[in-house]
């Protein structure tokens, strides 16, 4: 229809990056593997708001899994649920995506797909070895969508 035409149309015209629209891990709310969902964890899940919320195993950037808020829904703190059982029980896919990537690209890998977050790495270089990949942010629709707003 017509509001797709123009939303893809726009979107052929940009060559702006992933990493200029991606929420950089610092900023990222993440549980750890070991950690235990008790109360206070709990609260803190429902007062940050996400929906989507990454897991990392000991350091921010060894990304191992994805949790959606619903999966929380049945919990009891009381019983303090090892973030490792509720990770497994769901297995949510994880998507990853070039830093490089252009948004038009990254909007149309969304479109065709369920998974509406991607994990961003870029490519470092390091002395005598081969480049690595590291984690370094996510990126959402709505960063892409709110990009594209800004620039009509
Ligand atoms: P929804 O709108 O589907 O409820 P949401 O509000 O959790 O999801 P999005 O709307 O996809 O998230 O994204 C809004 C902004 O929040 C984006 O800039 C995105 O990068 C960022 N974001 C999403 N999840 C997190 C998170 N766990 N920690 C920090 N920022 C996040
Ligand atoms: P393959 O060699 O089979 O293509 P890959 O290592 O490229 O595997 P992908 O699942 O394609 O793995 O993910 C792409 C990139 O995402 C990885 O190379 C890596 O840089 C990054 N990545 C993978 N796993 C993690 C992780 N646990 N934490 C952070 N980044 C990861």
């Amino acid at each position: 229809d017509k509001e797709k035409k123009i939303i893809s149309g726009a979107l052929d015209f940009n060559d702006i990056k992933v990493r200029e629209v991606m929420t950089k891990l610092d900023d990222v709310f993440m549980l750890e593997l070991h950690s235990c969902l008790n109360f206070e964890t709990i609260a803190k899940i429902a007062q940050e708001g996400y929906s989507r919320i990454p897991v990392y195993e000991e350091t921010r950037d060894n990304i191992v899994g994805l949790l959606h808020v619903k999966d929380f829904t049945l919990l009891d703190p009381d019983d303090n649920m090892p973030v490792e059982a509720l990770l497994k029980f769901y297995n949510h896919a994880r998507i990853f995506c070039d830093a490089e990537e252009t948004i038009d690209e990254r909007f149309e890998e969304f479109r065709k797909g369920e998974t509406h977050l991607a994990f961003v790495y870029d490519i470092v270089d390091q002395p005598d070895k081969d480049p690595i990949k590291k984690c370094i942010g996510i990126v959402t629709l709505e960063d892409i969508i709110e990009e594209l707003v800004q620039m009509e």
